[in-house]
């Protein structure tokens, strides 16, 4: 999966650190990232950028470290004059680079739109300032404070002997197969989440929930938490047909062989074909 860059590390807890030329340099507009282009898409240096860029190591920000790699997000970039760069949605750098470095960019994604998106207190509306000592927002003004929040949310793998359930989204450009899938609600436990899910968008029971793996997502802050289950009862589907288009029951030998094992969903749905009872 997409955080499986063994024997690398991610190092993210927050540290005031300065960079450096050798420092990872991670620049957004959007979900477009700055990138070096060659054979695989690479991640610029501060030292590549220094010329054309006098506030360079004014504004940047700590983010993590991959074993003993810095990455810092910096702010109004000017690579436009210098020759190899361009930038490129956030997907395709995730498929066109090395996985360590796919990972390390969407987790910069992530903190990118934390960090743009709580410029100012929700409270009061006042500047928020950055703290030094850990990754946390504060008001001068009213005492507010702002930590990076998560969307915990489940995938379920929908057993029924030799089947699995199979879904696919509506209005989506994504055509592959998925898992029923969903949010958590505040005020329920994750199994509560897991069996709602399955009523909403599929109409069935279930049993027999047993947890997988997890996965940071960072495209949309969420942490997925992946489940099997067995079909309890009926297998009559009845379809959530705002949300999704087909849902139906798959044999593991009908199941295609090219699902990706980047996401969670495409590890779940490939583990299920390659079980052998
Ligand atoms: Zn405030």
């Amino acid at each position: 999966m997409i955080q499986d860059i063994k024997p690398r590390a991610l190092q993210n807890q927050y540290k005031h650190m300065d960079a450096t030329p050798e420092s990872y340099l991670v620049y957004f507009e959007g979900r477009k990232i700055l990138c070096l282009e060659g054979p695989v898409l690479r991640l610029p240096r501060f030292k590549d950028l220094e010329s054309t860029n006098n506030h360079l190591y004014n504004h940047d920000i700590y983010l993590f470290s991959v074993d003993e790699k810095h990455y810092f997000l910096a702010y109004d970039i000017h690579y436009q004059k210098i020759p190899g760069y361009q930038m490129v949605d956030i997907q395709t750098f995730i498929s066109s680079s090395k996985p360590h470095k796919g990972f390390a960019a969407v987790t910069a994604f992530q903190l990118y739109n934390w960090y743009d998106r709580h410029r100012y207190c929700g409270r009061c509306g006042h500047v928020f300032k950055h703290s030094d000592k850990e990754r946390m927002l504060y008001c001068e003004k009213c005492d507010n404070m702002e930590y990076p929040k998560l969307a915990p949310a489940v995938i379920v793998g929908i057993r029924n002997n030799d089947k699995l359930l199979l879904t696919k989204y509506r209005d989506r450009s994504h055509t592959k197969y998925a898992l029923v899938a969903g949010f958590a609600e505040i005020g329920e436990t994750i199994e509560e989440t897991v069996a709602r899910e399955v009523m909403e968008e599929v109409g069935l029971k279930i049993k027999n929930l047993k947890y997988y793996k997890s996965q940071p997502w960072g495209l949309t802050d969420t942490l997925l938490m992946g489940f099997y289950a067995d079909l309890d009862g009926d297998d009559t589907i009845t379809l959530d047909e705002e949300e999704l288009a087909v849902g139906e029951w798959v044999h593991r030998e009908d199941i295609e062989d090219d699902y990706s094992r980047m996401s969670l969903t495409g590890e779940m749905i490939q583990a299920f074909k390659d079980e052998r009872k």
